[in-house]
């Protein structure tokens, strides 16, 4: 920031930047709750955790309408394809936030129905841990995501688990 000649103060910045700042403090999200998962981002959603503090608290149930989207449960190869097609639906930019061990890696659900973590069907950007993450992890996502779209060098794209995902389930 400096003065200009008249003594008002004027300031200069990047274009990007001002988006970056705008993008991060407006997440939109869409819950993709399939399990327990979701009971938590409900909590946090409330006001004890409050998720309005850091700007995300306008949840959305139309793909078209979020940027965020928060896979909070198991995903079974039967809904993969369906979780897929949310996502493909949603506007650039767009994040994806998976939220537990079950969405990020299947959980204890080792078997024949369930997609080994969404990364197979979604590029993630953030994992939260825990069986169920607490509310504050949560937030902490969000934080996280908040950093990665202000520095888009300094951290990884998301990435999908395997080169070419799989939807013929
Ligand atoms: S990670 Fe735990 S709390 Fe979350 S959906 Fe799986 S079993 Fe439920």
């Amino acid at each position: 920031m400096g003065m200009t000649g008249e003594g008002f103060p004027a300031i200069t910045t990047r274009r990007d930047a001002v988006v970056a700042w705008g993008q991060k403090n407006s997440l939109w999200p869409m819950p993709f709750g399939t399990a327990c998962c979701a009971i938590e981002f409900m909590g946090v959603a409330a006001s004890v955790f409050d998720i309005s503090r850091f700007g995300a608290e306008l949840v959305r149930f139309s793909p078209r309408q979020a940027d965020l989207l928060l896979v909070a449960g198991t995903v079974t190869f039967k809904q993969a394809p369906i979780l897929r097609q949310i996502y493909e639906q949603m506007c650039e930019p767009k994040w994806v936030i998976s939220m537990g061990v079950c969405a990020s890696a299947g959980g204890f659900y080792n078997n024949y129905c369930t997609v080994q973590g969404i990364d197979q069907v979604v590029p993630v950007d953030v994992y939260i841990s825990g069986c169920p993450p607490r509310p504050e992890a949560i937030l902490q996502a969000v934080l996280k995501l908040q950093d990665k779209i202000d520095r888009p060098q300094a951290v990884p794209p998301a990435q999908f688990k395997v080169k070419e995902p799989q939807f013929d389930y």
